[in-house]
């Protein structure tokens, strides 16, 4: 049997014993057909099903979570945590709210997020969770309660040597907040349970930009590595929060121009170079859309979603000579890149999970287009909160120089390792290949070593 055949084999019953779950297929897809020539090579993965069982979580947890409105009515969501490989250390990884999550997200998250988190060389396992509660339009009482009642069934699961949730789309500083606190009512313990907690009570200097500053080293190092770099680069960025906000600033202090932003409501364009200043207060002071940014920069243009073209995000028709798609999943199409190109695009760096669809990686590849995988490209997130584990349990406060230096150097050894991995199979320069081959290679010996568990 081809490896191929035996690919597919393993993804038929997955779909099979899974329905529903077509954010999950894609991702497992994409690192299947990724491992092909490393499953040539090394038999011993075949020989121990390590296929079949890394495609299945250890562990998945689904619970209700009731909580209280301001009218006083009882409102229900749906909590998830799944807990996807511990091969190399507890699991790590976010915590999504957005009313579009379910099952198959939180599973496509946590599947990513075991590759991304064995790039990163620290010793952390892969999980996610989250749940279907939209906190957009909710009151600081509304959010409180529900992420206090959200952690009264989650914290069971949790531990600081067992599974450190984070932030991620919906859940920033305040919501870590709420959520240990209540961890730290119902245990007792004032331990890193989670990371992104604030700068007064064990967060980690550095943490909050990590994503978004790890994004664009990644970047810079595929850049350098072709004797280029973003200075004095035109670069489109997608999203308004956290990732999309310190993408821009850390392209500005590279000499980059980051000239678009866009949130669920619209797209912003602005010439000039996106007003940071500006868009961390609408979006993170008073937590406003887009349209904002506009009223208060008339040379800059917004365009709505309704004015999108059909099947296309109005963010990917800018032109731009590098692209950080950095809000979510699938944001990225065919008939996007295919603009980016004609426009003079040659990178795109994923700052979000999965941000571009299969076919659309697959015009890049065709193309010889520069790409920045999300696993490798947006690990630096998942890293400092590691860092930020670190310094909880040593009891010290690393600077800020100091945890961004550490950063800086993590990224650049991703990009090696997925690079040199990439030429070890053949395909040089192939980061998704790289990446995919290295992470798994590391969690997959693990698991071997470790036996049927
Ligand atoms: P935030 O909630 O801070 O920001 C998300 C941004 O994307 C918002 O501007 C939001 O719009 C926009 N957005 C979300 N969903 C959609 C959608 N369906 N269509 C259009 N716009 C949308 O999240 P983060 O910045 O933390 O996360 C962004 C991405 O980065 C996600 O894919 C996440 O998984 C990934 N990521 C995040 C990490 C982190 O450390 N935070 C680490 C690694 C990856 P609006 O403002 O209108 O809500």
């Amino acid at each position: 049997m081809s490896d191929k055949s035996y690919i597919e084999k393993v993804l038929r019953p997955t779909i099979q014993s899974t329905p529903g779950q077509s954010e999950f297929y894609q991702a497992v897809e994409e690192v299947l057909i990724s491992l092909e020539p490393l499953l040539k090579t090394e038999p011993k993965y075949n020989d121990n099903n390590i296929i079949e069982r890394i495609v299945v979580p250890e562990r998945q947890i689904i619970f209700r979570v009731t909580w209280m409105d301001d009218k006083g009515k009882i409102q229900t969501n749906i909590g998830y945590r799944v807990q996807f490989n511990s091969a190399i250390g507890p699991y790590k990884g976010g915590l999504r709210l957005h009313p579009s999550v379910n099952l198959g997200i939180i599973k496509f998250l946590g599947f990513e997020q075991v590759f991304k988190n064995s790039l990163t060389g620290l010793a952390i396992g892969g999980g996610k969770g989250g749940s279907d509660f939209d906190p957009k339009g909710k009151s600081e009482g509304e959010i409180m309660r529900f992420c206090q009642s959200f952690m009264t069934e989650l914290y069971r699961h949790i531990g600081g040597t067992k599974d450190v949730p984070a932030g991620d789309i919906g859940v920033g500083g305040r919501e870590i907040g709420y959520m240990y606190g209540q961890y730290k009512r119902l245990t007792g313990l004032y331990e890193g349970v989670l990371t992104g907690k604030g700068l007064n009570w064990g967060g980690s200097l550095a943490r909050t930009e990590a994503t978004g500053y790890g994004s664009v080293y990644f970047a810079e190092n595929i850049l350098n590595k072709k004797g280029d770099s973003l200075k004095g680069k035109i670069c489109s960025v997608s999203g308004a929060g956290n990732v999309s906000i310190y993408t821009i600033a850390k392209l500005y202090e590279y000499g980059a121009k980051p000239v678009t932003c866009s949130d669920s409501k619209g797209t912003i364009y602005d010439k000039n170079g996106i007003d940071i200043a500006l868009l961390k207060k609408i979006k993170e002071v008073d937590r406003k859309d887009l349209s904002e940014y506009a009223k208060a920069r008339p040379n800059a243009t917004y365009i709505p979603l309704a004015q999108y073209p059909a099947g296309t995000n109005a963010v990917w028709s800018i032109p731009c000579f590098a692209a950080f798609p950095s809000a979510t999943q699938n944001e990225l199409n065919l008939a996007d890149i295919k603009t980016l190109y004609a426009n003079g695009c040659r990178l795109v760096n994923e700052g979000a999970n999965m941000p571009s669809t299969p076919e659309a990686i697959e015009f890049m590849l065709e193309n010889k287009m520069f790409y920045g995988p999300a696993k490798a490209a947006n690990a630096g997130g998942v890293a400092t909160s590691q860092l930020e584990m670190s310094q909880n349990a040593s009891m010290l406060k690393w600077t800020f120089e100091e945890v961004d230096n550490r950063l800086k150097g993590i990224m650049k050894s991703i990009f090696d390792l997925s690079y040199a991995t990439s030429k070890e199979f053949g395909d040089e320069g192939n980061l998704m290949l790289g990446a995919n081959i290295a992470g798994f290679r590391k969690v997959a010996d693990a698991m071997i070593d470790q036996g049927a568990v």
